[in-house]
């Protein structure tokens, strides 16, 4: 069973209680009224499905029901890192070089 840790509940609970929200930081365009089609189409359905080392939201649906990020490793599966919705995107822990895709 996959253990998932929410930053508002604390520790680490079943993954029955939550579901996967897609890719993480995916900025909304500020004038999205203004922008292309194709802009919009990437915006809103573009996403990198990284392979590896991903930036996630995850929402605990049967818990305080709120979103919350994630660092997964899509390849193992293990939760790298859970934090507050809202915050910047975090590092890898444990690594001492950025990862592909881990802007500042
Ligand atoms: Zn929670």
């Amino acid at each position: 069973m996959l253990l998932i840790h929410c930053p508002y509940c604390g520790e680490s609970r079943s993954e029955l209680e939550f579901r996967w929200a897609g890719e993480a930081h995916i900025a909304r365009p500020e004038n999205i009224a203004e922008i292309s089609d194709e802009a919009f189409a990437e915006y809103f359905f573009i996403r990198d499905n990284t392979k590896g080392i991903a930036w996630e939201r995850w929402r605990h649906i049967h818990g305080c029901g709120r979103f919350f990020n994630t660092i997964r490793d899509t390849v193992s599966d293990k939760f790298l890192l859970s934090y507050k919705a809202g915050l910047a995107r975090q590092p890898v822990p444990g690594a001492s070089e950025p990862v592909e895709g881990d802007a500042a």
